[in-house]
């Protein structure tokens, strides 16, 4: 099947919170393809989160599988323009028959059906002889099916027949674990905290996290071992564009909530929890170093607090650093992680 991707595979498609349903849903299919409720199976996402990888990696797993199945990938906007080019040749019959016959058909990104109204029709008599068959239909979309605008109503049920799972932004230690793979895969080693640079300031998009990763590597004639932080940084300044973004106290308070896993608004509430207190008192001694705040600027932020609250909180961490080997630790962890923005 040329239109599959060998290199699109369960073995490289990193699991995380992100995808958890959408890649065990898929690799049902992939066990049992038009044995399962998850038919069609959609999988729905932003752009650049892995879901043509996804997709193709359930062909490719079921060709592996069941090397006699017929499988097809299509974008659906090769659908379409075949659908197009069959109706100017007369080629109609041959263009149902070949899509009917299939045993799989992953159809990739869905969402641009809309308009065409002629492709919908025809893909509907398809959709519908697959299923009747027994035979598994998998789509991608970028939006889930009850936002899918300009898709026809009885097509748009169909899609909701199934399973629909959507794909998240991978977290942090998720596009580490990307990058690495990625890396392995190519023979390369990079420093560890050049990865999580680069995994840190690119949280939108597993596509450009891929794309600074071999930005990096195209720039550099060293042996990759070689590029330390400070180049990496200065390699990727047109990649990432807050490098030399100002840290800001909402900033601080959002890695200081995600480090100790507190809800971010609780910072500026009135607890006494401790370990509240002692996230807002982290907060209020990292804005005081790292940002350019008054004391009075500082204290209002953190939940209309007075500048005298502020310096005892400074004084307390400071205190802590230098007696409590956790607090210093945590305090570090924190401050290296503004560093890196
Ligand atoms: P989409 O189709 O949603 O726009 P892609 O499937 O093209 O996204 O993915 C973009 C890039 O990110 C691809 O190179 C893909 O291999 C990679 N990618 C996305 N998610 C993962 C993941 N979970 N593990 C490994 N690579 C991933
Ligand atoms: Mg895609």
């Amino acid at each position: 099947d040329p239109q599959l991707n060998a290199n699109y595979t369960f073995d490289n498609y990193i699991e995380g919170d992100c995808n958890r349903l959408a890649r065990s849903a898929g690799y049902a299919v992939a066990a049992k393809p038009g044995g399962t409720s998850f038919n069609p199976l959609m999988i729905y996402g932003g752009v650049g989160l892995g879901k043509t990888h996804l997709a193709q990696a359930i062909g490719n797993e079921i060709k592996r599988n069941m090397p006699d199945k017929l499988v097809i990938y299509v974008s659906c906007e090769k659908f379409c323009q075949q659908f197009v080019d069959s109706l100017k040749n007369n080629t109609i019959n041959d263009f149902v028959n070949f899509y009917q016959a299939m045993d799989v058909i992953i159809m990739d990104d869905v969402h641009n059906f809309a308009g065409k109204e002629k492709t919908q029709d025809i893909f509907f008599h398809i959709f519908n002889h697959l299923h009747q068959m027994g035979k598994q239909v998998i789509l991608t979309s970028d939006k889930p099916p009850k936002d899918l605008a300009g898709l026809e109503e009885r097509l748009l049920s169909r899609f909701k027949w199934g399973l629909s799972a959507d794909l998240q932004i991978p977290d942090l230690e998720t596009r580490i674990a990307i990058l690495k793979k990625k890396m392995y895969a190519d023979g390369i080693e990079l420093p560890a905290e050049v990865i999580e640079y680069v995994a840190h300031n690119i949280d939108n998009n597993v596509r450009e996290l891929e794309g600074a990763m071999v930005s990096l590597l195209a720039q550099s004639t060293l042996n990759k071992k070689d590029i330390d932080l400070a180049l990496a940084k200065q390699m990727l300044k047109n990649f990432i564009k807050n490098t030399s973004k100002e840290i800001s106290m909402e900033y601080i308070q959002k890695l200081v909530c995600e480090y100790f896993e507190v809800p971010v608004d609780m910072v500026k509430s009135q607890t006494r929890k401790r370990e509240i207190v002692q996230a807002r008192q982290i907060s209020m001694y990292l804005s005081k170093s790292h940002t350019k705040s008054s004391l009075k600027t500082i204290g209002a932020f953190f939940g209309g607090r007075d500048h005298s609250t502020v310096i005892y909180a400074c004084q307390t961490v400071e205190d802590l650093i230098e007696t409590d080997k956790k607090f210093k630790i945590y305090v570090n962890d924190i401050q290296k992680k503004l560093k890196m923005s």
